[in-house]
C-alpha cells in the first residue's frame, strides 16, 4: 500500500472516529438527561413515600389530626366534623361558624359582594362574610344571605348543610316564616337536601355518641365507627372523618390529585412539591442544552481541526510530490550539460575534432559550463534560503557591464536557438547589489526567456535608470503566462501544466531563486503581459547613480 493510500486512511479513520465519537456523547448527553429526569421523579416519589411512612406512623402514635399536617391535601372537607360548643359539626361548617372573621370585617365584605353581584367576583367576599360568627338577627339573616349567594356560586351540599345547620343554630333570632321561607329556597336549589340532612343528623348523632368518649378518654386518640374514623388530637381538636358523606357529589368523591401523590388514608392525599420538582426538572433541561451546546461548539472545532489537519496534509503531499519531481528534474538539467561538456571535451583530448572546429567545441564547453552553474546555483542559492543560511554581500556594481556579461554568456545557446538578442542596456548604470545573486537573476530571466521562446525569434533585454531606480526588463514573444498562473509563478516548484512548458527543462525554483535574491538586494520583481504576445520580466532595484526620487 502506498503511504500516500495509507494517509487517506488514517485521515478517513480519524474522521470517522471523531463522528462516531461525538454522535456517542450526544446520546450519553441526552441518556444522561432521560436517567436524570427519572431519578429526580423517583427522588421526589422517595421522598414522598417516606413522607406519607411519617405521617402514618405519626398517626399511630399520636392518633392525632393527621390530616392538618403540613403537605396534605384534603378533599372530604365537608365530611370533617369537628366539635364546636360541645357538639360535632361537618369541619366546614365549623369553619364557618368560628369567629375567624370580625363582624365589621364582614359586613364590609358583604357589602361589596353585594355591589359586585352578578359577577363572579362577589364569591371571595360572600365566603368572607358567611365565616363570621353572627349575634343578632341581622347578623343572622346577612350569614344566611351570604351562604346562599355562595351557593349560587358552587353547587355545593357542605354549603347547603351550613345553611341546614345556620337555620337551625339561628333559634329565636329568625321567625319562623323567616326560617321556612330560606328552607323553601334551599328545597329549589337543592332537591335531595333532605338525604343530607339525614346524613348529617346520622353523624351528628355518632358525633355525640362519640362525644362521651371524647371527654372520658381526654388526650389523643382515634377510633373508627364503621366507616367513620373519629381522631382526637392532643390539642382537644377531634375530627371525624365520613368518607360516604357528600355522595350526592359524585365528582368529589373519585377526585385524585394530579402530579406524584401518595393516599394517606383513604381519600385522603399528600401531593410532592410540583414547583421543586418543575424547578428541578428546568435545571436539568438548562443543562442538558448546555452540555449540547458544549459539545457542539466542540464538534465544530473537531471539524475545524479535522478541515485543518486535511488542507495541511494535501499540501504537505503537494510540495513532496513537488520536492521529487524537483530532485528528478534537477538531477536530469545536471546531466545534460555534464554529458555535453564530458562528450566535447573527450573529442578534444583524443584530437578527434575537425580541423577549425576546435574553437567551437570550447565555446559549447564554456556555454554548458555556465548553464551547469546556473542550475547548480540556483539549487545552492534555493537550499540556502530554505534554510535562511543566504547571504548577500551589497557592493556598488556596474550593472551594465554585469547585464552585458550575463547575456554574452547566452551567445551560443541564442545562436543555436536562432533568437536575437535585442539589447538596450545604457552605459554606466550601477546599483548597491550582490554581483553573484544579480548575475543569477539576469541569468535565470534570460534563460527562461529562451526556453519558453516558442520559436519566437527576438528577445529584449533592457537597462535603464527611472526616477532614481534601475530598471531592468526582459521581453520575449513566447508562449506567455496565464493570467492563473501569473499569481504563483514566483512561488517554488510552480510550473504550468502546458504540453509547451513540460516538454522543456526546468525544476521550477529559478524565479522564485530570481524574486528572493531580488528582494534581498531591496527590489522589487514582476511579470506582465507582452504584445502582441511573451512575457515581460520587470526588476526594480534603487539606483546608485543619482538622486532617488520617491
Ligand atoms: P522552470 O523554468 O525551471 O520551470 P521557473 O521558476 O524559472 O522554473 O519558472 C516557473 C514557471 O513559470 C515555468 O515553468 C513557466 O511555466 C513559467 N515561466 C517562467 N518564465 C516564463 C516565460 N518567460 N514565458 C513563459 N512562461 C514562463
Amino acid at each position: 500500500m502506498t503511504s500516500a493510500r495509507t494517509s487517506y486512511l488514517t485521515a478517513g479513520g480519524l474522521v470517522v472516529l471523531l463522528i462516531g465519537l461525538f454522535a456517542a456523547i450526544f446520546s450519553l448527553n441526552a441518556r444522561h438527561y432521560q436517567t436524570a429526569l427519572s431519578n429526580a421523579e423517583s427522588a421526589v416519589a422517595k421522598a414522598l413515600d417516606e413522607q406519607r411512612d411519617l405521617l402514618l406512623s405519626q398517626l399511630d402514635r399520636e392518633e392525632t389530626r393527621a390530616f392538618a399536617l403540613m403537605g396534605t391535601e384534603r378533599i372530604f372537607d365537608a365530611d370533617l366534623f369537628q366539635l364546636h360548643e360541645g357538639r360535632f359539626l361537618p369541619a366546614s361548617l365549623a369553619d364557618g361558624f368560628t369567629h375567624t372573621v370580625s363582624r365589621p370585617d364582614a359586613n364590609a365584605a358583604f357589602k361589596k359582594g353585594v355591589a359586585l353581584l352578578p359577577a363572579k367576583d362577589a364569591l371571595p367576599f360572600f365566603e368572607i362574610a358567611a365565616r363570621a360568627a353572627p349575634e343578632n338577627s341581622a347578623d343572622w339573616y346577612q350569614k344566611i344571605s351570604a351562604l346562599f349567594n355562595v351557593l349560587d356560586f358552587r353547587t355545593d351540599p357542605s354549603v347547603a348543610s351550613q345553611i341546614l345547620f345556620a337555620l337551625e343554630q339561628s333559634r329565636d333570632a329568625l321567625s319562623a316564616s323567616r326560617k321556612a321561607f330560606f328552607r323553601g329556597l334551599l328545597e329549589e336549589r337543592f332537591p335531595d337536601i333532605t338525604r343530607i340532612e339525614t346524613r348529617q343528623n346520622e353523624l351528628l348523632k355518632t358525633a355525640e355518641r362519640l362525644n362521651a368518649d371524647v371527654v372520658v378518654k381526654k388526650g389523643a386518640f382515634r377510633v373508627a365507627v364503621g366507616d367513620e374514623i373519629l381522631a382526637v388530637g392532643n390539642n382537644g381538636v377531634a375530627v371525624l372523618y365520613a368518607p360516604d358523606f357528600g355522595a350526592s357529589n359524585a365528582a368529589a368523591l373519585s377526585f385524585t390529585p394530579k402530579g406524584i401523590h401518595r393516599e394517606l388514608l383513604p381519600g385522603l392525599y399528600i401531593t410532592a412539591s410540583k414547583t421543586a420538582l418543575d424547578e428541578e426538572k428546568r435545571r436539568l433541561a438548562h443543562q442538558y442544552q448546555a452540555g449540547n451546546i458544549t459539545l457542539t461548539i466542540m464538534a465544530a472545532l473537531g471539524a475545524l481541526l479535522c478541515v485543518g489537519l486535511g488542507v495541511t496534509f494535501l499540501h504537505q503531499r503537494k510540495l513532496n510530490a513537488m520536492r521529487t519531481r524537483f530532485i528528478a528534474t534537477v538531477s536530469h538539467e545536471l546531466r545534460t550539460p555534464l554529458s555535453l561538456i564530458r562528450l566535447h571535451a573527450e573529442t578534444l583530448a583524443h584530437g578527434r575534432v575537425p580541423s577549425g572546429k576546435e574553437n567551437d567545441y570550447h565555446q559549447t564547453i564554456l556555454t554548458e559550463t555556465d548553464r551547469l552553474t546556473g542550475i547548480v546555483n540556483n539549487v545552492l542559492d534555493f537550499s540556502r534560503m530554505e534554510r535562511d543560511k543566504l547571504q548577500v554581500h551589497l557592493e556598488t556594481t556596474s550593472l551594465s557591464e554585469l547585464t552585458a556579461r550575463v547575456a554574452d554568456s547566452f551567445r551560443d545557446r541564442l545562436r543555436e536557438d536562432q533568437i536575437e538578442l535585442e539589447r538596450n542596456i545604457a552605459a554606466d548604470v550601477s546599483g548597491l547589489v550582490d554581483p553573484l545573486a544579480y548575475s543569477q537573476v539576469v541569468f535565470n530571466l534570460l534563460d527562461n526567456a529562451i526556453k519558453y521562446s516558442d520559436g519566437a525569434k527576438s528577445i529584449r533585454i533592457g537597462l535603464e535608470v527611472s526616477n532614481g531606480w534601475n530598471i531592468l526588463t526582459v521581453e520575449d514573444q513566447g508562449i506567455g503566462i496565464p493570467n492563473k498562473l501569473k499569481k504563483h509563478v514566483f512561488n517554488e516548484f510552480v510550473r504550468s501544466d502546458d504540453r509547451k512548458v513540460t516538454a522543456r527543462r526546468g525544476s521550477g525554483i529559478g524565479l522564485n531563486v530570481a524574486k528572493r535574491l531580488v528582494e534581498k538586494m531591496n527590489g522589487t520583481i514582476e511579470v506582465a503581459d507582452n504584445k502582441p504576445k511573451g512575457s515581460i520580466f520587470t526588476v526594480i532595484l534603487k539606483s546608485a547613480n543619482g538622486k532617488i526620487m520617491e
